[in-house]
């Protein structure tokens, strides 16, 4: 919304690749990045795009590793202090240090309460920013190899790829009211074409210690880890070489040689650490390791996402053999309820995926306002989809009655159609039988 800004932060590296960021930027106006990288290594990394809007308009540019500070200081991975500190540390609005006198008058008024180990916490916070806050060199001419990245895949349908892309790029204002659909109804799956790698780190699977409880399956809020067993030639051909399997422990399922296998989506995980804190097998050798635990995104993305690919593309075992009342075998059923855009690490959103799970291809759900009809429409993408054979559930929200009416109203309806659907069968039947044999 703002034309030209002279101040713009970026606070998560992965967005260079999916937004036009810089186009706008005011001549000789400031950019801050978040990132892992170090400051004579960034520039060779950066998109053409990125590149060319730095050297065009003069930008005077600034990094800092927010993450790792904030870790160092003990706020986990909360960076807010931590980039608002970089804000008026360079973009002039406040001479800096009436700027940082301010910040910290601030954080005392805020947490005196909490204890002078938490307010120091927090100063000890803005003086590590400072420290290790850098200007990033800029040479004098372009050299990347690479352009930013399509939005979405060439493979997504034309209404992701035309007006969906469009909205997830930020130009959404710029389509004309004919490209949505006149009834307001979206199409399902379609949060799986929205690929937003916002994970620092992900859950990295080791075999040795798994004892296939599919417990990290249930919990992860974001459908972003599975489970799949499978029979063992249907794995054996093509695998890529960095895929796992184990044999499969139970004698729950039909057919023999049965492989179990788990397998990040690394690119829509969140990196919120759940299927690690669940998970109940500990690393023997290392008994501060577990079975599944979170490593660096940048190391794992490219083999994780061949994985993933392939991963999908493994026959299901059929629903029928499943045992569902068990979470070991509902985490084998497909969900139908995917990468939503819920804060990392939802509490509510693991219950929702379950349901689709179990019931899924004949949901009706009647939504109420609140985190989940905003998650649950998450334009652009929702995270609902459907099954093989197209079905999946049917969700809608209304902001203007109450949820109990309005989910009564699917009810009746309903009851109204198959009374309607049996009349119409009744009275057909009647008529066959009233026909005179030829
Ligand atoms: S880290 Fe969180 S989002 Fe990622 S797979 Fe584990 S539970 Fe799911
Ligand atoms: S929670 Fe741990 S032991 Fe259970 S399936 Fe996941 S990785 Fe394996």
């Amino acid at each position: 919304m703002v034309k030209q800004p002279n101040f713009i932060a970026c606070h998560q590296p992965g967005f260079l690749d999916k937004y036009d960021m810089l186009s706008d930027a005011k001549p000789g106006a400031t950019f801050l990045l978040n990132t892992a990288i170090a400051p004579d290594k960034i520039w060779a990394t950066l998109p053409g795009e990125v590149q060319d809007d730095i050297l065009k308009k003069q930008l005077k540019f600034y990094c800092i590793d927010a993450y790792r500070v904030a870790a160092e200081a003990g706020m986990g991975g909360l960076i807010n202090t931590i980039m608002q500190t970089c804000f008026f540390a360079i973009s002039g609005v406040l001479p800096r240090d009436e700027a940082i006198a301010a910040i910290k008058k601030t954080i005392r008024k805020t947490y005196e309460k909490k204890g002078e180990k938490i307010v120091e916490m927090n100063f000890a916070a803005v003086d590590m920013t400072l420290a290790n806050l850098k200007e990033v060199p800029v040479p004098g001419s372009a050299s990347a190899t690479r352009k930013r990245p399509p939005t979405v895949s060439s493979e997504a349908p034309d209404f992701v790829k035309n007006v969906l892309a469009r909205i997830i790029e930020g130009h959404g204002d710029d389509l004309p009211v004919s490209a949505f659909p006149p009834d307001g109804t979206f199409p399902l799956t379609t949060s799986v074409w929205e690929k937003r790698a916002i994970a620092q780190e992900i859950p990295i699977w080791d075999t040795d210690w798994c004892i296939q409880c599919n417990k990290c399956v249930m919990v992860c809020p974001h459908a972003a880890i599975r489970s799949n067993v499978v029979a063992g030639d249907s794995v054996n051909g093509n695998r890529p070489a960095g895929f796992k399997t184990m044999t499969y422990g139970g004698t729950d399922l039909p057919g023999e040689n049965l492989l179990y296998t788990l397998q990040v989506a690394p690119e829509d995980c969140t990196g919120c650490g759940l299927c690690v804190d669940v998970c109940p097998a500990k690393n023997k050798r290392e008994p501060k390791l577990k079975a599944i635990n979170l490593l660096p995104l940048v190391e794992h993305r490219e083999v994780e996402r061949t994985n993933w690919d392939y991963f999908l593309k493994l026959p299901q075992m059929p629903r029928e053999e499943i045992r569902s009342n068990t979470v070991k075998g509902a985490q084998l059923l497909e969900p139908l309820f995917e990468f939503s855009g819920a804060c990392s690490g939802c509490g509510e959103t693991p219950y929702i995926k379950l349901l689709t799970q179990l019931f899924g291809d004949r949901l009706l759900i009647a939504n109420a306002t609140g985190c989940s009809s905003i998650y649950g429409a998450n334009l652009p993408t929702t995270p609902y989809s459907v099954n093989a054979h197209g079905r999946g559930p049917a969700w809608a929200n209304s902001l203007f009655e109450d949820n109990a009416e309005f989910g009564l109203g699917f009810r009746v309806s309903l009851d109204k159609q198959t009374e309607y659907a049996s009349r119409v069968a009744a009275e057909d039947a009647q008529r066959r039988r009233r026909q005179p044999c030829r």
